[in-house]
């Protein structure tokens, strides 16, 4: 048997999933399988979609495959990050049992698809005590050995810290976790780092699992699409956990143009422009007389500390400009999180936060 799936909730070992009509692989002209309405809606423009979509459209699944570099077998297409994050919490963790292992600050779906499991959560705080955000993987296996952890979520880049973990740094944790967590590198804002993807080791470690998305770079935030790369074996699994019919039509269709050559170029050439702004905000941000500190980023987005971030935020709201309140998270009392915009965006939000707060 594959280590993997070993780690598997027991009870979901010999688990077939839902026998869905699309999943038969039947052949027909005359289609009566599915109670679906055996005429289009007159407000379907491609009068298509009275039919189920393939649970797997194959055209997108090899298309993603061959951007991220997998294999189809290693590919399985989800309603954005955020199904692949709650699929494998449910397949590795038993209610009260199984722990979830985050790093904080970080994203907030990791614990959240936790509770909804009720599969404990282990914090190990990232350090910043030299400035910079670092894990400490030391604690990571510690904190592994002494509960049951079953899945340690790690984003790379991170949000909202924005630092990058490098290809070696995960090969060492992977090769430590083998056999005892699943590692899952969640790739959403890997296109603006100058850090490769991870997915070159899924190969050499059957334990890791990649996550990507077309939510950021690929601006397809609104079509809810993503992918979980991982061994061959775990997407069979996650497959027969997932719902029927994850992936709408319309979406796989928009998805699979997005992912054409001439769009992946305007994709990173969007992109590049983000990253030109980003250190443009960096560079100008420390000068603005409010601003305490400002973190270095490879995603979208830059993490600072305000003297007075509720003023701060305020003020920014008063023009308009709306940027993510971060300050519940732990150590980041005074932090505000501001996506890179356009240079016009960029522009107002800089105009506002110079604005002297008024009497
Ligand atoms: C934005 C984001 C995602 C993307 O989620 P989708 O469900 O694909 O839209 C995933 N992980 C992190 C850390 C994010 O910030």
């Amino acid at each position: 048997m594959n280590h993997i799936l070993d780690l598997l909730r027991p009870d979901l070992r010999d688990f077939a999933g839902y026998a869905s009509a699309r999943r038969a692989n039947l052949s027909g002209s005359v289609w009566l399988n599915a109670n679906e309405s055996p005429l289009p809606n007159p407000a379907d423009a491609g009068q298509t979609l009275h039919r189920y979509p393939d649970p797997q459209p194959a055209a997108l699944r090899a298309r993603m495959a061959e951007v991220y570099q997998v294999s189809p077998e290693q590919l399985m297409i989800t309603r954005g990050s955020d199904e692949g994050i709650d699929l494998l919490v449910r397949a590795f963790c038993r209610a009260g049992l199984d722990a979830v292992l985050v790093a904080p600050p970080c994203f907030g779906m990791y614990a959240a698809c936790a509770r909804v499991q009720n599969a404990p959560l282990v914090e190990v705080p990232l350090d910043e005590s030299a400035g910079v955000w670092r894990l400490d993987f030391s604690q990571v296996f510690a904190a592994t050995e002494r509960h049951k952890v079953r899945v340690v979520f790690l984003c790379s880049p991170a949000n909202p810290t924005g630092q990058a973990l490098s290809l070696a740094q995960i090969r060492a944790l992977a090769d430590a976790l083998q056999g005892r967590a699943l590692l899952v590198i969640d790739e959403a804002y890997v296109e603006f780092s100058s850090v490769p993807s991870a997915s070159s080791l899924l190969q050499a470690y059957p334990g890791l699992v990649v996550l990507r998305t077309l939510s950021k770079a690929h601006a397809l935030a609104g079509a809810r699409v993503g992918a979980v790369l991982a061994d061959a074996a775990l997407i069979a699994v996650l497959r027969n956990l997932s719902a029927p019919y994850p992936v709408p039509a319309p979406s796989a269709a928009l998805a699979l143009s997005a992912l054409s050559e001439s769009a992946l170029q305007a994709s990173s050439q969007r992109c590049r422009a983000s990253c030109v702004e980003r250190r443009a905000l960096l560079g100008a941000l420390p000068h603005v007389a409010d601003v305490k500190r400002v973190y270095p980023s490879e995603g979208n987005f830059l993490l600072a500390r305000f003297h007075e971030p509720q003023a701060a935020f305020d003020r920014l709201l008063r023009a308009g400009v709306v940027v993510r309140d971060v300050r519940a998270m732990p150590q980041l009392s005074d932090a505000l999180r501001i996506s890179i915009g356009t240079a016009e965006e960029n522009r107002q939000l800089l105009a506002a936060l110079r604005q002297e707060v008024a009497a």
